[in-house]
């Protein structure tokens, strides 16, 4: 199995694709609109890739409890493309780590699997400064979240 393969299906472990049910975003603009027209009562799963591509920059609308739901699909298409924009955008946002402490142990480990994967994959290597940076942010708020 490739690490890709591997990676997807530690995901498809960590976050069980379920249908949900919740309040997609809380906005109102056509980007909201649409957001809400895909994800209301999808599952992460089933979120096409190209609609992650062209909504790559817009985890940050999503309700919390979206965020949880569908961060995995954000996480599928990064690890698809690593060196595309929906990863770059990934882990400027994962950096913030705004809603991290809502991940248990499991999600969260998940979760620095794929950062780690993007920063030896998305073209600059791991030493470059920035990965190094992104990484050392990331841990610090994923790491340990119930220790
Ligand atoms: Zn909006």
């Amino acid at each position: 199995m490739s690490r890709q393969k591997e990676l997807i299906a530690h995901l498809l472990d960590a976050f069980p694709p379920r249908a949900f049910p919740g309040e997609v975003t809380s906005h109102n603009c056509a980007e909201c609109t649409a957001i809400r027209a895909t994800l209301g009562g999808a599952s992460w799963w089933s979120v096409p890739g190209s609609f992650i591509r062209q909504h790559s920059n817009h985890l940050p609308l999503l309700t919390q409890e979206a965020y949880k739901a569908f961060l995995p699909a954000w996480m599928c298409e990064a690890v698809s493309d690593p060196t595309g924009e929906t990863a770059a955008l990934l882990m400027v946002n994962l950096r913030e780590g705004t809603f991290a402490p809502d991940f248990s142990q499991q999600e969260s480990y998940a979760v620095i699997q794929v950062a780690k994967w993007i920063a030896e994959n998305n073209g600059f290597g791991p030493e470059d400064p920035v990965n190094r940076e992104s990484m050392a942010r990331i841990m610090q708020k994923w790491e340990g979240q119930d220790a």
